[in-house]
Parts: structure tokens; C-alpha cells; sequence
């Protein structure tokens, strides 16, 4: 299969925060991907700015660095390094000061895109919105690119959004979410509007559950102080799962379209019903090895904060009335593995009997490692013995269905900085979307809050705590394996 890279359009992008931790591992990575595979134009623009003193020569070599740091050897050959390195520049300046604003304006180009990617502590935004508009440089095609965590509750969410829109339109706000920037994410639309196959299928006629599984096998590690004042519902529940829950429920936009498929996000979220206390779980990890439970991690021992939470959702519309919506993430499982699951319902009449067993259709999405689909289907197991059942996957792991390239998924950063110079939206949360979902889970927190609920322990390297296996259990389910 030959790849289609369609070349974007010449731009500038400028990396507040360029010698950071996130640009370092993922967005100058992610560029360089995208300049091998000649989807940047040569005289397309990077340009790093934060307050290091450095000069572009200086900033190059870091560059150089973060790529040998976070690219395996062979995915950098020194040419393509140096040709990249070309189109580098850096520019010292203080979001909170003046130095460097002056140099920036005048660095930059008219008449073509101008990105800026506020890879920068979110208490900084305010003050490099204002000034990028004080000093001339955004315009009407100019874009920010702004990371999470978007406000910590519906009140601060709303500030947020208040700062960037009164410099910026909505149309030039780029938030990121990386999760709608995974290949599969997209794959899983494809899926759905793309086929006559499943969408007659997909309500509560036909589905029986659905799960969405965020597992990370690494614990709080350095981050406990900012981690602990969050939590798992806040650090992902809020965003993540609720972005993917989404794309499953979601009804078919009129269009492949930014403001199309956000209209259709937001109906769902305004849809979601709030659980009740006993539709949610919430853990924190225990171990018997000393510093390694959560509570030893994180500045407050007696914490509340939770590293796990497994929540049953309802999404309450027509579509998917009485269909639960499992939702399950947190630190130091069984082992790092995300997936959708899409349980379909019994055939309604078995005519093999009950003694050959339960067996139903899933359609599993799996975001990571090995990012793919499954289809489960039931055949009869192969060899005389009479009749037998057995669910065998209709597997397409990209890598083997779509060739070499199926094996060069690029990484969600790099197609999302793709999409922003382009200026397609459709990936990224809009103001409305954030604020709702927030909306919905400030009583959640505060309910939990208030009822002084102390979370369940679990062991390192489990599925999580047993009630969140009981919450399955006792409804005649259970989760699916956390396979590593
Ligand atoms: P970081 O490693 O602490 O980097 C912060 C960057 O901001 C540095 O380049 C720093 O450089 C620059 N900076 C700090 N104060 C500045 C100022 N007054 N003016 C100009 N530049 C300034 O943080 P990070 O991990 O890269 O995270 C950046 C943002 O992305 C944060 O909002 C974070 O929540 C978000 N995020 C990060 C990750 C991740 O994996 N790291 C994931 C999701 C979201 P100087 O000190 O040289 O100024």
C-alpha cells in the first residue's frame, strides 16, 4: 500500500516551553517524524522559546539530544537530523516579562500559518496570550495549541477558556487531547460510519455493554505532589475515557467535520447520567516493598486521592438506554494495556443449547501497545468430536493488515500538530466540551468529598480493587484481562 503524505501548507511554529519535558519527548520527536516523511515543507519553521539562555545554535544541540534521547538509532539517521536541525530556531524569552517579545514579532513571517504550542505551565497562558497579542504576533491565521490539564474543576475550566478567548477565537484554540489523536481513535470512526456492517448494530437492541480500559502498569513515580492533588478521575476519567465514550456513543455527525463532531460529543456528555456512590470504585495501590505504595509516593499519608477508579455509566438517550458504559483506569496494574471493548448481546435463541456456553460477539479497539481491532467471533472448534464452540478474533493489527506502514501508526502528537497547521479542529476538545465534562464531574468529586469515602486498596500489579470485579460480577459480567 503506496502512503499519501500530503505536504502541509509552509508555517512557523513557535514552542513556548521548547526545552521542556513534553517538547522534548514528543513534540520535536514527533516533528522530526513528520519531516522524514516529507510532510513539512523545507521552509517550514520551529522555533523554540522559553527563558534558557540559549542562541538557535545552542537550542540545536538540545534538539539533536532529545532525539537521540527519545528515537531508537535507526529511526534518526544523521542526515535527516541534520537536514531537520536546519529548519530550527530559538528565541529566549519570558511569558511573564518583556525580554524577547520584540524579537519574536519580528522573527516571524506574514501570510503564512502561525502555530503557537503553549507547552508551558497552564498559569503561564494567560500571560503569553496577552502578549502575543500585545506584540503583533497572532493574527487571523495564527493558532494555540493549549495541553491539559484544562482547569481542575468546571469554575477554573471556565476561567481558562475566559483568558484564551479574550485574545483568541474559538476557531484558533487547539486543544489537545492525545488520546483522539491515536490512529485507532480514528480507525474506530472509519469503523463505525464508514461500513453498513456495524451501525444498525450499534444500540441497545444489539450491545450488550461496553468497556473502556485505560491500565498503566507505572505508578505516580516523580509526579505524587501534582498527581495526588488530582486523581485519577480528574487526570483522566475527565478527559480520556470521556472523549472515547464519546466516539462510541455518539450519533453519526451530518459530516467528517470539526464543529459537526464536537456538536455530537457534547450531546453525549449532556447525556451522561451521574452514577450513584455504589456505581463507583475508587482504589489506591498498596505494596508489600517499601515506597512503593501510593500513600509513600505522595506528601500526604493519610490521602484520599484515588489511583484507580472503575465507574458504571448510562448514557441517557434513546440509543443507549439501558446499556452500561464501564469505565475503568489507574496506575500500577497488571500491565500498560487501553482498549474499547464493544460486548455484544446473546443471539436470542441458541440452537446449540446451553451446554456449549456463553458466546458473544466483541468488537475490542485496542489504543495501546499493538494499537488494532478484534472482532470476536464464534465458530465451531476445528476436528471431528462432535459440535463445539469456540470465539476466535477476527484480528486487524494494523501492522499486519496495512503492511510496513501499517507498522508506522504515527504517534498521536505527531498527526495532531499535522492537523493544526492544516487548521482541521475535528481532533481537538472545544471550550463547550471541556466545561460540560467538567460539569459533570465536579458532583462526583464533591459527593465522594463530602461523604469522606476513603478509597478500596488494591495490590501492585492487579486488575484493580475486588469491588470493581464485583461491580461486574454482580450483574452477570465481568471485566475483560488486562493482557500485557
Ligand atoms: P517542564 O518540563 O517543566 O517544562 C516547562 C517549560 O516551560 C520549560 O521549557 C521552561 O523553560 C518553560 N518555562 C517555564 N517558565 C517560563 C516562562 N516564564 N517563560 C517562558 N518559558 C517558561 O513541563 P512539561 O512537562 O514539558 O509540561 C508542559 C505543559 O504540558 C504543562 O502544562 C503540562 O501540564 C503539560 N503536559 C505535559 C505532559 C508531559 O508528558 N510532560 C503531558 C501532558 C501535558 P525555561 O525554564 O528555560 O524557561
Amino acid at each position: 500500500m503506496v502512503s499519501r503524505v500530503i505536504p502541509v501548507d509552509d508555517f512557523d511554529l513557535v514552542i513556548f516551553g521548547g526545552t521542556g519535558d513534553l517538547a522534548r519527548r514528543k513534540i520535536l520527536p514527533g516533528l522530526f517524524r513528520r519531516f522524514q516523511a516529507g510532510q513539512m515543507p523545507e521552509s517550514a519553521r520551529i522555533i523554540g522559546a522559553a527563558r534558557s539562555d540559549l542562541d538557535s545554535t545552542g537550542y540545536r544541540k538540545d534538539v539533536a539530544n532529545a532525539l537521540k534521547e527519545f528515537l531508537p538509532e535507526t529511526a534518526r539517521p544523521k542526515g535527516d537530523v541534520k537536514a531537520f536541525l536546519k529548519q530550527i530556531e530559538y528565541i529566549a524569552i519570558d511569558a511573564t516579562g518583556d525580554g524577547g517579545w520584540k524579537e519574536l514579532s519580528s522573527l516571524l513571517r506574514d501570510d503564512i500559518v502561525r502555530a503557537f504550542y503553549f507547552s508551558v505551565a497552564p498559569s503561564l497562558f494567560g500571560a503569553l496570550a496577552e502578549r502575543l497579542h500585545g506584540y503583533q504576533c497572532s493574527g487571523p491565521a495564527c493558532r494555540i495549541v493549549v495541553e491539559k490539564p484544562f482547569g481542575r474543576d468546571l469554575e477554573s475550566a471556565r476561567a481558562l477558556n475566559k483568558t484564551l478567548r479574550d485574545h483568541f477565537d474559538e476557531s484558533q484554540i487547539y486543544r489537545i487531547d492525545h488520546y483522539l489523536g491515536k490512529e485507532t481513535v480514528q480507525y474506530l470512526m472509519a469503523v463505525r460510519f464508514g461500513n453498513v456492517l456495524f451501525e444498525p448494530l450499534w444500540n441497545a437492541q444489539y450491545i450488550d455493554h461496553v468497556q473502556i480500559t485505560v491500565a498503566e502498569s507505572v505508578g505516580v513515580n516523580g509526579r505524587g505532589a501534582y498527581y495526588d492533588r488530582s486523581g485519577a478521575m480528574r487526570d483522566m476519567v475527565q478527559n480520556h475515557l470521556m472523549q472515547l465514550l464519546c466516539l462510541i456513543a455518539m450519533e453519526p455527525p451530518s459530516r467528517f467535520d470539526p464543529d459537526a463532531v464536537r456538536d455530537e460529543k457534547l450531546k453525549v456528555i449532556r447525556a451522561l447520567e451521574s452514577p450513584e456512590p455504589s456505581d463507583i470504585v475508587r482504589g489506591q495501590y498498596v505494596s508489600a516493598s517499601e515506597g512503593e505504595s501510593y500513600l509513600d509516593q505522595v506528601e500526604d499519608p493519610s490521602s484520599r486521592t484515588e489511583s484507580f477508579i472503575a465507574l458504571k455509566l448510562r448514557v441517557s438517550n434513546w440509543r443507549w438506554a439501558g446499556v452500561p458504559f464501564y469505565l475503568r483506569t489507574g496506575k500500577r496494574l497488571k500491565a500498560r494495556h487501553s482498549e474499547i471493548a464493544v460486548v455484544f448481546k446473546d443471539a436470542p435463541h441458541s440452537i446449540f443449547g446451553q451446554a456449549l456456553g456463553r458466546h458473544r460477539n466483541v468488537l475490542a479497539i485496542r489504543l495501546q501497545p499493538n494499537e488494532g481491532m478484534d472482532l470476536l467471533v464464534t465458530i465451531k472448534e476445528p476436528g471431528p468430536g462432535g459440535m463445539r464452540l469456540v470465539d476466535v478474533p477476527l484480528d486487524m493489527t494494523f501492522a499486519d493488515a496495512l503492511g510496513p506502514e501499517g507498522d508506522d501508526v504515527p504517534d498521536a502528537y505527531e498527526r495532531l500538530i499535522m492537523d493544526v497547521i492544516r487548521g482541521d479542529q475535528t481532533l481537538f476538545m472545544r471550550g463547550d466540551e471541556v466545561e460540560a465534562a467538567w460539569a459533570w464531574t465536579d458532583p462526583l468529586i464533591k459527593g465522594w468529598k463530602d461523604r469522606g469515602d476513603k478509597p478500596a486498596t488494591y495490590d501492585v500489579g492487579s486488575t484493580g480493587p475486588e469491588d470493581a470485579a464485583v461491580m461486574l460480577h454482580s450483574e452477570g459480567r465481568r471485566w475483560r484481562d488486562i493482557a500485557s
